[in-house]
């Protein structure tokens, strides 16, 4: 069954019902958006010959450095009541140990801009994208980004701090080690597993030094850490290799960090060592998840592959960008809120797919949404969702190919085009619920999953 459905006596219709107050928005990440963010490693790294399918660059991106005001007044029409972005730390502190205050007044227009438009914001203080001193002396491999990132936490929290609730200190502490130091597909582009737990290792502690300073500030703020939560199975049950390599990709990208922000030790697989941090302890008000995909673990062919036979998304370099597995969001909701630290409640900071004819992506919103609603109503605390994305965006490795706007965006000519999913996520806003009426108009071959 996919959702607690509630009897709505004025209809006479069944509908999933979401709770009171419940926050609704989309997300972006600074470089994906801003435009022009030259002085960072992503910049760089676009100008490497092969770095970005097609040779495509960020450029002007979604112009939202001269304009993002235009897509707020859209986030408004559209009922949107929160929106999650993130601030441009190469902005911030263009050299070290400097600030810019232009860069910071910037941001204190555009959150003002939200707030007037009864937008709330949710803060991210890191998402990807480094500033081109810290990638001269190491990046993220060198221990001294500790001390950095949270001079940079501090200076940008005491500036912007009464225009924001909700801060997220680092966006998916996995996916960045993993895809920029394992894989080699996003900056700085590095393959060795000794370097991605090394800066995991840093990011959490990052993390945790950001998380004590913000609160140190002010108590009442709400700061929370974003993980990339991926459904690991073994493509073959039956065959022992391949159930423990997904036990182990499962350990690496997942319980290392929520072990850690448990108990403080952060134990490293492969032989790798255990190493301590008391300040990691506790450190998080809420959980951001950010959440996908399933992968289907095999030793014996590609190491990473949808279920055969289910159905996938747009492709980017490499295939499908992941396999469309709602009831993952429900797991994944129940696995988190079964954490230590207990009690805390959850946003989804992301959840999205690349669709550019949106033929699946209305489908995908309604059984998600449906998924997420039956984690509440068996008691989970979710508090609010975030869509990936607003527009179509600047997609790092995969350039504008993959396209995960509610709205499609022309980024040459800047034309915006709403696709039919934003309106169908309007409606949901706007009931606070997802009904039959609106299951029959944009998915009915969805009908008796969501509604059985
Ligand atoms: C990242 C986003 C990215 C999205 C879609 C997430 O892992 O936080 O920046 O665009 O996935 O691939």
């Amino acid at each position: 069954m996919a959702g607690i459905a509630d009897r709505n006596p004025q209809q006479g219709t069944r509908k999933l019902p979401f709770p009171k107050g419940f926050l609704w928005g989309a997300a972006t990440a600074a470089h994906q958006v801003e435009g022009d963010n030259v002085n960072n490693d992503w910049w760089a790294f676009e100008q490497r010959p092969g770095a970005i399918w097609h040779g495509d660059r960020s450029g002007p991106a979604c112009d939202w450095w001269c304009n993002a005001e235009a897509d707020f007044d859209r986030m408004a029409e559209m009922g949107h009541n929160t929106h999650r972005l993130s601030v441009e730390w190469s902005r911030i502190e263009p050299e070290e140990g400097t600030f810019d205050p232009a860069a910071i007044a910037r941001y204190r227009e555009m959150l003002t801009g939200l707030r007037r438009r009864g937008v709330e914001p949710m803060v991210t203080l890191f998402h990807f994208s480094s500033p081109s001193w810290l990638a001269h002396q190491g990046g993220w491999r060198n221990p001294a980004v500790v001390g950095y990132f949270r001079r940079f936490a501090r200076h940008t929290v005491e500036q912007l701090g009464d225009l924001v609730k909700l801060w997220c200190t680092i966006n998916e502490p996995n996916v960045y080690a993993a895809v920029g130091y394992l894989l080699g597909e996003h900056a700085p582009g590095a393959k060795n597993p000794r370097h991605c737990f090394q800066v995991l290792s840093h990011h959490l502690q990052a993390h945790a030094a950001a998380y004590r300073v913000i609160k140190a500030m002010d108590g009442s703020a709400h700061v929370g850490l974003v993980m990339n939560i991926i459904v690991f199975e073994p493509l073959d049950p039956g065959y022992r290799a391949s159930v423990r390599a997904a036990k182990l990709a499962d350990y690496a990208f997942h319980d290392l960090v929520f072990r850690a922000i448990g108990d403080g030790k952060l134990r490293f697989p492969l032989g790798l060592g255990l190493t301590r941090h008391g300040p990691l302890i506790d450190s998080v008000d809420f959980w951001g998840v950010n959440y996908y995909t399933r992968q289907r673990v095999s030793l014996q062919r590609q190491f990473l592959q949808p279920t055969p036979g289910a159905e996938v998304s747009d492709s980017g370099h490499s295939g499908p960008y992941g396999e469309i597995y709602p009831e993952g969001l429900y797991r994944v909701l129940k696995r988190v809120a079964a954490l230590r630290p207990q009690g805390v409640p959850i946003y989804i900071t992301e959840n999205g797919l690349p669709d550019s004819d949106d033929d699946q992506r209305p489908r995908y919103l309604l059984t998600h949404l449906a998924q997420m609603q039956r984690a509440i109503a068996e008691g989970v605390d979710v508090r609010g969702y975030y869509h990936w994305s607003f527009t179509d965006n600047f997609e790092w490795a995969e350039g504008w190919a993959l396209r995960f706007g509610l709205i499609a965006l022309d980024e040459k000519t800047q034309v915006r085009t709403p696709r039919r999913s934003a309106q169908l996520y309007t409606d949901i806003i706007r009931a606070n619920a997802i009904t039959p009426g609106m299951v029959a108009n944009y998915a009915p071959e969805v009908m008796s999953d969501i509604f059985p």
